[in-house]
């Protein structure tokens, strides 16, 4: 039972703070209309750190409601554009005091190294915020000629209500991709945390209140997927739905938003290739692809997790691939500067991924290095769920191992012979998120990457993403954009006013 709705907590590198437990309603905290809870565990130790409260479709609905109140509220609805970007700065600058605290807090809840997410989610996660401060004033309509009886022009008004749903794996990151843009938009917002990462972004509710933001446009609830996520997909005041998570659950939230014909965006899952070939930079090819999938734990949703080598160099980037993960995939708790990879987020997902190795090595693939859970060294780490990292080669285009999406630190590695051949086994899935292409050759580059299927790609580089460039997939890795101009179109519409000018019908 989450009794109080703040907590004294000291996080293991003496962090000390208070931990606000309760929804996030109009600027205020609340105990679930329930009593039900979600207890967050460190995925190190397998510890309890908090037990938050979660929403109940009664507190869902006060949350939207508590959003539509906001949306026609002269403190928000006329507040011009100017005075949103600065509120959205002051909370930028706010995150940006608070950096160590949000840090220490993703890094316990999450299992990543604290430095990575002091360095890498942290500089996201307030860079997002201020990028889409500066748009607040900055979207508008426009005037279009037609005849000399007439004039029109368009509006760019909110969408209104936003239901947004978040995953695990960049806790306040992601809900920074989806706050940003709504608010510089115009529009009020719930969001729903997941519940494998309940805390940081109840520190943040606190920031966006001292920021300035009237009661009711940001509300933040935790709560469960089939419960709260569900109700909130439901409801019929909200307006859009903005989800990143699995393709499974996307699949369950557009049949759920049919009902009310809900305007969506989905960012989801995939299995992202990355091609090198013959005449690329070794060192750097990989370099890049050990961090495109290795990297947060291999919870990427980008992860380059299918990785094409020209037959000609498969040996050497092998063994250059395997030194690399000896050398540098470090494993360890968070709290270690020197940890390159921390434990999976829960025990469900530790097992999922160890499943998914089992299932390979049923297949028949032939394990390089990794294949196994990792036994920490430090006692206090004995029940955390660490995985060594893990290479598959010897693995055919059908397998599951090569089709499914893993979520953890593995990969297969497959040869190729033509370039042909390595777009049409790259764009063999049912994903098309991310993929990446290392080569000096500067129209090969062009030419692969305008034919992979793929929201994005990289060239000579892996996960290297940037708030002003839009991200997002097709096929069943999504539909829309987040960040950058092309986030904007999410969570905005045109209006278009037609003005008779003549005095003939
Ligand atoms: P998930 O789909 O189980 O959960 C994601 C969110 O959806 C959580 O907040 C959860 O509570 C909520 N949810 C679950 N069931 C719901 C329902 N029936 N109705 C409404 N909401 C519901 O995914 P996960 O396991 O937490 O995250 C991992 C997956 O997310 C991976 O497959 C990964 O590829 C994907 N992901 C994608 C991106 C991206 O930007 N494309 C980013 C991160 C993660």
């Amino acid at each position: 039972m989450a009794d109080a709705l703040f907590i004294d907590i000291t996080t293991p590198n003496g962090r000390r703070y208070q931990q606000p437990t309760g929804l996030f309603i109009n600027n205020k905290f609340r105990p679930s209309s329930g009593g039900q809870t979600i207890t967050s565990l460190d995925p190190a130790t397998d510890e309890p750190i908090a037990t938050v409260h979660a929403a109940t479709a009664e507190d869902v609905d006060a949350a939207v409601q508590a959003a539509k109140a906001a949306l026609s509220h002269p403190s928000w609805k006329l507040l011009p554009g100017t005075e949103r970007g600065q509120m959205m700065g002051r909370l930028a600058d706010l995150m940006e005091q608070n950096r160590e605290l949000f840090a220490s807090i993703d890094a316990w809840d999450n299992g990543k190294p604290y430095h990575v997410a002091y360095e890498e989610d942290l500089t996201e996660a307030i860079t997002t915020i201020r990028y889409y401060s500066g748009w607040a004033d900055k979207s508008f309509g426009q005037t279009i000629s037609t005849t000399p009886q007439k004039f029109a022009y368009t509006l760019r008004q909110p969408i209104g209500v936003v239901g947004q749903i978040i995953p695990w794996n960049y806790p306040l990151s992601m809900a920074t991709w989806k706050l940003g843009p709504a608010l510089a938009c115009g529009n009020t917002v719930v969001i729903k945390a997941a519940e494998q990462t309940p805390l940081s972004i109840l520190v943040l509710a606190t920031l966006i209140k001292e920021a300035g933001f009237p009661a009711g446009v940001v509300n933040i609830i935790n709560g469960y997927g089939r419960e709260a996520g569900a109700a909130l997909v439901q409801h019929p005041l909200v307006d859009k739905v903005a989800f990143t998570g699995s393709t499974a659950t996307a699949r369950e939230i557009m049949k759920m938003a049919a009902g009310t014909l809900k305007n969506i965006t989905l960012e989801t899952g995939g299995k992202s290739p990355l091609i090198i070939f013959p005449d690329a930079d070794l060192e750097q090819a990989v370099k890049w692809s050990h961090f495109g999938i290795m990297s947060n734990q291999g919870q990427i949703c980008t992860a380059t997790s299918r990785i094409f080598v020209h037959r000609s160099i498969l040996d050497s980037f092998l063994a250059k691939f395997k030194e690399t993960i000896e050398t540098t995939s470090k494993i360890g708790d968070q709290w270690d500067s020197t940890t390159f990879q921390g434990p999976q987020v829960t025990r469900t997902q530790y097992e999922r991924v160890l499943e998914y190795i089992d299932i390979a090595k049923k297949e028949g693939a032939t394990v390089l290095t990794g294949g196994k859970s990792h036994t920490p060294t430090d006692p206090k780490n004995a029940k955390g769920y660490f995985i060594e990292p893990t290479v598959f080669t010897n693995v055919t285009d059908n397998m599951r191992i090569c089709q499914e999406e893993v979520f953890g630190p593995v990969v297969v590695i497959l040869p190729f012979d033509s370039e042909d051949e390595s777009v049409r086994r790259a764009n063999d899935s049912t994903y098309g998120l991310g993929a990446a292409v290392f080569t000096k050759d500067l129209e090969r580059a062009h030419r692969v990457a305008a034919d992979i299927e793929a929201g994005m790609v990289w060239i000579n580089s892996s996960q290297d993403c940037d708030p002003r460039i839009p991200f997002g997939g097709v096929k069943q890795s999504g539909i829309g954009r987040e960040l950058g101009e092309a986030g904007l179109e999410a969570y905005s519409s045109l209006k278009a006013v037609h003005v008779n000018l003549g005095s003939r019908l």
